[in-house]
């Protein structure tokens, strides 16, 4: 493994001046004609309808913050630049964020402009962030590669953090290619029945798995850090530890070091906590407690038996 420290930089930059981000960002535009932006494939126009992520053709966010509870390599001394979008493409029953992924109705008159959302992330930028952050990005790539194309035109030049369910198009990501500079994809779910009855998605181990191995084949294992040792370039995979193993760690552990690399990133999560509709229907009955020692001792066993390298981020952090 290899960690190579120099001069800050984002990879966008040299897209920026050579006009091919304004060329990635008139390409991911076109998706949304007939929308294929992520897996679902709407195919709607979303100049005039809305799919499953309900949100239109003009960006629309959540809040922004400097974010200092990120991992130590996101975060670093000066804070992640966290931008949430709002609204999302998956339905997790359990989801934290809920207020404001699962409620489209909060959203319906709070577009922003492009300039607006360009705005955003150079205040963040001043505000001495190390990267930008974005948060549950996947439905609105191409409003945030248009604010970035004009932020780059005004100063930008802090790295990009995709911040990811892993519920993403493997086309939309190629276009990403040179524009993002850290993946940190989720891996939710290794179990196609699991993913359906949490996340409301069939398909979510076949699509996060072909959208980590995209981003995967786009950085390789390797980080890049900055001068304060925060990442700059690579990936850093982050599982969510689930009573009752619903997560299914092993699997995914086991498919990372079998199918992509054993010295990938991993973070492993203890801080599930019930909420949303896990408290307000009685569909999910294990879910309704926080996890045991035993099973987050489990998952990383597991994670020890497949992966190799110590850059590892355990967070157990129940209080
Ligand atoms: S981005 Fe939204 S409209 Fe487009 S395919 Fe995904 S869920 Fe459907």
């Amino acid at each position: 493994m290899s960690e190579l420290r120099r001069a800050p930089r984002a990879s966008y930059l040299s897209l920026a001046r050579s006009g091919e981000l304004d060329e990635r960002a008139r390409a991911l535009d076109a998706l949304l004609g007939e929308c294929t932006v992520c897996p679902h494939a709407c195919r709607v126009d979303r100049s005039v309808e809305l799919g499953a992520c309900n949100t239109g053709l003009a960006p629309v966010i959540a809040s922004w913050c400097v974010h200092h509870g990120e991992e130590p390599v996101i975060s670093g001394r000066s804070g992640s630049g966290t931008v949430f979008l709002a609204n999302c493409n998956l339905a997790c029953a359990f989801c934290q964020n809920h207020n404001i992924s699962q409620q489209p109705k909060r959203f319906l008159d709070a577009a922003i402009t492009d300039a607006g959302l360009a705005s955003v992330f150079l205040d963040l930028q001043d505000r001495g962030c190390h990267n930008l952050n974005w948060v549950s990005p996947s439905h609105q790539v191409p409003q945030l590669v248009r604010a970035l194309a004009i932020a780059a035109g005004r100063g930008l030049a802090v790295p990009i953090v995709y911040n990811t369910n892993a519920y993403d198009s493997v086309a939309t990501l190629g276009l990403l290619d040179g524009i993002v500079d850290v993946w940190m994809p989720d891996l939710k779910f290794a179990d196609p029945d699991t993913g359906c009855r949490l996340a409301g998605v069939a398909d979510y181990p076949e699509r996060a798995r072909a959208a980590i191995a995209e981003m995967f084949r786009q950085t390789g294992e390797a980080w890049e850090l900055g001068p304060g040792g925060t990442l700059e370039r690579g990936i850093l995979v982050r599982m969510l530890v689930l009573p009752e193993n619903l997560a299914g760690i092993e699997a995914s552990v086991e498919w990372i070091a079998t199918e992509l690399s054993p010295s990938i990133t991993v973070s492993l999560l203890a801080q599930y906590r019930p909420a949303h509709r896990v408290l307000t229907t009685g569909g999910f009955p294990v879910l309704r407690r926080r996890i045991t020692p035993e099973e987050w001792r489990r998952a990383v066993d597991a994670l020890r038996r497949h992966m190799e390298g110590d850059r590892h981020h355990l967070q157990w952090g129940i209080g």
